[in-house]
């Protein structure tokens, strides 16, 4: 199979039968041999019954899976990799906002131009201006933190060789970092391509002001994994030692000086009138501590196994 279409969904009744039609006719114009994989993002409309008439419609061209309740798009996308059997590997928004005639320049560059991934740009964007403006924000501290140097992180058009979507796991929010999963997973060949953008025709977006958030956090957990994931001591016991020496110098300073003063018997003062018991004391605490969080953290990943149990209700 050439290229399989992975569409996440949550109550897009509306853009559906529209959808599926533009991506066939889109496929059979190219001859290319595809499939359509709709995940159902626990949706409340009438989503699941359309799909299931365009499954009739289209037969042997599409495929579906029905999640029991809404788990966010990063796991409808995770489920619907899982799925995919086609050469290349694309997905798309299901609000009709990412434009199906995209997908045989992106399916280009990925089998004749080597590249394992393609990410969308919306160049121009047909969004408010209270997204587009976050969003320029974001992608350039992504851009930044993370060395890949795309426009358009979160663009929910891109295109994949099969094996990078089989090396990665998309969790979370972490939909908007799939190029840096990709290229932790050690794909280098990332590019892009700029795609038509339109306003959504039906429906609302899903996602509110809390992306903005979120995509922070997000980011910082990509990076944080990234580095320290396998390795939790390299950071947690680095700094726990740091923190404990300056304590422990601070407390030795005070002992050494105590003594002193002693053995000269010159008056000494109490220990505890220093500040820097109390510095030195606080810094031994949180010394040990972060110390035993690395600890800690190697342990657990040691012994981390499968995050992605979903439940999945029906398939087709
Ligand atoms: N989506 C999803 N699960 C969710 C939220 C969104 O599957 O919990 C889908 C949604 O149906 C759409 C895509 O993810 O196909 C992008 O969502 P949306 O268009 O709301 O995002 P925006 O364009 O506002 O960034
Ligand atoms: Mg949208």
């Amino acid at each position: 199979m050439d290229i399989s279409i992975v569409i996440p969904l949550y109550n897009e009744e509306e853009s559906l039968p529209e959808l599926a039609a533009w991506i066939d006719k889109v496929c059979t114009q190219h001859a290319y041999s595809y499939e359509m994989i709709f995940v159902n993002d626990g949706s409340t409309d009438a989503s699941w019954a359309v799909i299931q008439g365009l499954a009739t419609q289209y037969v042997s061209k599409i495929r579906a899976i029905c999640f029991g309740r809404n788990y966010g798009k990063s796991a409808a996308l995770y489920c619907g990799f899982e799925a995919a059997q086609g050469e290349v590997v694309i997905s798309m928004d299901a609000d009709l906002q990412d434009s199906p005639d995209e997908i045989p320049a992106l399916y280009k560059m990925i089998v004749d131009e080597g590249y394992d991934l393609v990410s969308g740009w919306k160049k121009k964007r047909y969004d408010p201006l209270g997204k587009r403006l976050p969003s320029k924000l974001f992608n350039a501290t992504a851009r930044v933190v993370t060395g890949i140097s795309l426009h358009d992180f979160n663009c929910g058009l891109k295109a994949y060789r099969r094996k990078v979507v089989k090396n990665i796991e998309v969790y979370g929010e972490m939909h908007r970092y799939i190029p840096v999963l990709a290229k932790q997973a050690g794909f280098k060949r990332i590019g892009e391509h700029v795609v038509q953008h339109q306003a959504r025709k039906y429906g609302v977006s899903k996602f509110g002001w809390e992306r903005l958030l979120n995509g922070f956090f997000d980011l910082l957990t990509v990076v944080f994994i990234s580095k320290f994931a396998k390795k939790p001591m390299h950071f947690f016991g680095v700094l726990g030692l740091l923190m404990f020496f300056i304590g422990l110098s601070m407390a030795i300073y005070l002992g050494v000086n105590k003594i002193i003063s002693l053995s000269t018997d010159t008056p000494a003062t109490l220990i505890t009138n220093s500040p820097y018991f109390y510095i030195g004391l606080t810094a031994m605490i949180i010394g040990t501590v972060l110390f035993l969080a690395g600890y800690l953290g190697e342990l657990i990943s040691r012994n981390s196994t499968e995050r992605n149990t979903y439940l999945i209700d029906e398939k087709i």
